[in-house]
């Protein structure tokens, strides 16, 4: 069966990045062929270790923020979102005043800005960004 390339832009840095997937298997997943550019930030790391850098732990740049969002959104303790019908679906988005404002700085610390938000609930995610990422890997404002 064919295996397929994709350029894939993360939008946790510039870097460029070709993969691979199967249109006929889905547990070939996504897997990294090369990189097409680097960043200034992996420019100096392999193309395995840059890919582990953005894709490859829980803690990696691209899945420490997109699992945080997901945090965001689904904990039902935090209540922080709403479900929402648009279109005939429902969606989840985060409650008016909450936001997801989040850049990497140049040490690769996320910082996340969210707005209206108690300060006992940012103390709480930022104890599950520390359990979860590592202790200094995201900062929440
Ligand atoms: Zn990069």
């Amino acid at each position: 069966m064919p295996i397929k390339t994709q350029t894939w832009y993360p939008d946790t840095c510039r870097c460029s990045i070709e993969q691979t997937h199967n249109p006929d298997d889905s547990g070939y997943g996504v897997q990294l062929s090369k990189f097409l550019s680097k960043c200034v930030y992996h420019e100096g790391l392999s193309d395995e270790e840059a890919y582990a850098a953005i894709y490859g732990s829980p803690a990696s740049e691209q899945k420490r923020k997109n699992l945080l969002y997901g945090h965001l959104i689904s904990d039902v303790g935090l209540n922080l979102s709403d479900s929402v019908l648009e279109e005939g679906q429902s969606v989840i988005k985060l409650k008016a005043g909450v936001t997801f404002q989040w850049n990497y700085d140049d040490s690769r610390i996320l910082n996340v800005s969210l707005g209206a938000v108690t300060s006992l609930k940012k103390t709480n995610i930022q104890a599950y960004c520390d359990l979860q990422f590592g202790i200094g890997k995201v900062i929440i404002q």
